[in-house]
């Protein structure tokens, strides 16, 4: 577990973070869980928050940043063992959260790391948390967070938002954008601390993704904690920020890709229309390198005489 800033503490569960957050000038006030980590994740997750906030101390909310497999995998457990706290999330993001919509699907044929190419085995099936999801407040408070925040920072996912505290700057980015290469596993096992752009995988409008980082960047963040890689701050994080932001489309946009030319549709009941799929280099891959078996096979046996009968 990292110390981010007074107040909020990382959790990194193998290679995507969830956080605790409380006010620091109220010690024993009401805390938070910002994100809800991988499935199976939940055993940790419950003992960090003891851990921090003492035995039998509920969070006053569980916050989304937005409802991807590996920021939503405790939270069925979670909501069983806290059955009285409640789970936000913008309109946005909710048929995503009650089992209404399926995520646009993941566009593989980006971002060029293993991690990507992976990724269309990653689940994309809604959870249903029914009732226990409610939208975040329109005035942009944060439930059980005074003090912070909340913005609407779309593009990764249709309805993705970012937690903000002003009195330091402090931001809760989720996956608008990253502080690690996401796409690539030997960046992420090495959690080299590099501003990115959103994982470019699960990201369905970049038009939306690039005006997302470029309303972050305005807020002048001294801190940034995102979904994956370890926190940045002070002016290096601000120079890379706005670096990303001025030079989005060759940094972060891929040359090509599935949401690239046009972008998901989606509303309040989940997603309405999306572009083409492109083609999945590594299953492409496995498909060439059988297409080469079946040739060399069979040039092979065309080489072979012909068995000769004897007579
Ligand atoms: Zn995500
Ligand atoms: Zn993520």
């Amino acid at each position: 577990m990292q110390h981010v800033v007074p107040g909020v503490w990382a959790l990194r569960n193998v290679f995507v973070n969830l956080f605790y957050v409380r006010d620091p000038e109220a010690p024993a006030g009401p805390w938070a869980l910002v994100d809800a980590g991988l499935p199976g994740s939940a055993p940790k997750v419950l003992d960090k928050a003891e851990f921090l906030f003492g035995e039998d101390n509920p969070p006053a909310a569980i916050l989304l940043t937005h409802g991807h497999f590996d920021h939503i995998g405790a939270l069925h457990t979670l909501v069983e063992r806290w059955p009285d706290v409640p789970v936000y999330a913008h309109p946005l993001e909710l048929p995503y959260l009650t089992g209404r919509s399926s995520y646009p699907p993941p566009d593989p044929s980006v971002g060029g790391g293993a991690m990507a190419s992976l990724s269309f085995l990653y689940p994309k099936k809604p959870i249903d948390l029914g009732d226990r999801v409610k939208p975040l407040p329109e005035d942009g408070t944060v439930p059980g967070l005074p003090g912070w925040r909340w913005l609407a920072t779309p593009g990764h996912s249709p309805g993705h938002v970012s937690f903000f505290r002003e009195s330091d700057r402090t931001l809760l980015a989720g996956d608008a954008f990253v502080t690690t290469k996401q796409e690539s596993a030997m960046a992420v096992w090495q959690q080299k601390q590099e501003v990115h752009g959103p994982p470019a995988y699960f990201t369905c409008d970049w038009e939306q993704a690039r005006a997302s980082v470029q309303a972050l960047v305005a807020l002048q963040p001294e801190v940034a904690a995102t979904g994956h890689g370890i926190a940045m701050r002070g002016q290096e994080l601000r120079d890379q920020l706005t670096q990303l932001a001025q030079h989005f489309d060759q940094a972060a946009k891929p040359a090509q890709g599935r949401y690239v030319p046009q972008p998901a549709l989606a509303d309040e009941t989940g997603v309405i229309a999306v572009p083409p799929p492109v083609p999945n280099p590594l299953p492409n891959l496995l498909l060439g390198i059988g297409l080469v078996g079946i040739a060399a096979y069979v040039l092979a046996s065309q080489d072979k005489p012909a068995p000769q009968r004897q007579k």
